[in-house]
C-alpha cells in the first residue's frame, strides 16, 4: 500500500524563528525513508485550506510582529475548519509562539492582548524577563519516560487550565512559565511546547511518535510504524541530556 500524509506548515513565512522549519524536514525525512509520502500545504493569511483532507499541521515561533499579523486569520478564516480537526484528532505540533496562539490569548509586553484560536485550555502573559537556554523535560510518550530537548527563548510565561494535560515535567530551563516546571501540553493529538532546537531532528523519538499518530488516524489504529534508526541522533540527545543535568 503506498501511504501518503499531508502536513499543513502554519504561516511559515510569519512563524519561523531559530529554524523551526527543520521540524518539518525531519517529519519529511523520517517518513520518506520509511516509503511514506508526505505532502507539505504552506498555509499563508489568505489561503483556503480543506482542514479534513490534512493529516498534520506544523505551527513555529514568531516574533510578537509576526504573530499580531496572522492572528486575524487564523481565528477567522482557518479558525472552524483548523478547530474541528483538532477536535476530530488533528496531530499538531506548535512551537512557542505558534503554541501562544493556540491558547485563549496573548498579552505581549507592549499590553497589546493578541487574541488566540482558543483550543487549548492555556493562556500566555509576557513578562519583563526572557526566559533563554537549554531545556530539558521529562515526557511519557510511550512504554518508558524520556528527555525531549530543547532550546527556549520566550518572553511570554504560559499557564494551563484544567483542560490540557502538561507534556511534560521541566528538569532543566525555564518551561512554560519558569514557575510550575510544566513544559508543554498535550491536548488529543495537539502538542504545544517551547522547545526550539528545531525540536524534531533533536528528538527523533517525538518525530515518529506524531508520523504513527497521523498514519494511525488516517489508516486504522492497528497501524504499527515500522522501526528506523537514529542511533546518532539518540546519542546526542542522550549526550545533551547527560551534560544539563550533570552541570
Ligand atoms: N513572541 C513570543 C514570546 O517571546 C514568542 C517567541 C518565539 O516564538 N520565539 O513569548
Amino acid at each position: 500500500m503506498n501511504l501518503t500524509l499531508r502536513l499543513a506548515h502554519l504561516y511559515p513565512e510569519h512563524m519561523n524563528v531559530y529554524g523551526d522549519r527543520g521540524n518539518v524536514i525531519a517529519l519529511r525525512q523520517r517518513c520518506q525513508r520509511r516509503g511514506i509520502a508526505l505532502e507539505i500545504v504552506p498555509v499563508n493569511p489568505g489561503d483556503t485550506i480543506d482542514w479534513q483532507t490534512v493529516d498534520l499541521a506544523f505551527f513555529g515561533g514568531g516574533q510578537d510582529s509576526g504573530q499580531a499579523l496572522i492572528t486575524g486569520d487564523l481565528i477567522e478564516r482557518q479558525g472552524p475548519g483548523l478547530r474541528a480537526a483538532i477536535e476530530a484528532d488533528l496531530v499538531v505540533l506548535a512551537i512557542c509562539g505558534g503554541y501562544q496562539l493556540l491558547g485563549h490569548y496573548f498579552l505581549t509586553h507592549t499590553g497589546e492582548r493578541l487574541p488566540g484560536l482558543g483550543v487549548l485550555d492555556v493562556h500566555t502573559i509576557a513578562g519583563k524577563q526572557r526566559m533563554i537556554g537549554n531545556i530539558v523535560i521529562e515526557v511519557h510518550l510511550g512504554a518508558e519516560p524520556w528527555q525531549l530537548v530543547g532550546f527556549e527563548n520566550h518572553s511570554g510565561r504560559t499557564f494551563h487550565g484544567p483542560g490540557v494535560k502538561s507534556l511534560g515535567r521541566v528538569l532543566v530551563g525555564y518551561g512554560d512559565n519558569g514557575q510550575d516546571r510544566k513544559g508543554g501540553v498535550i491536548y488529543r493529538n495537539t502538542f504545544g511546547c517551547y522547545l526550539h532546537g528545531a525540536l524534531l531532528p533533536k528528538n527523533p523519538q517525538l518525530t515518529d511518535h506524531l508520523i504513527e499518530l497521523a498514519l494511525r488516524r488516517r489508516y486504522g489504529s492497528q497501524y504499527v510504524l515500522p522501526p528506523l534508526p537514529a542511533e546518532r541522533e539518540l546519542a546526542a540527545q542522550r549526550a545533551m541530556v547527560q551534560r544539563l543535568l550533570t552541570r
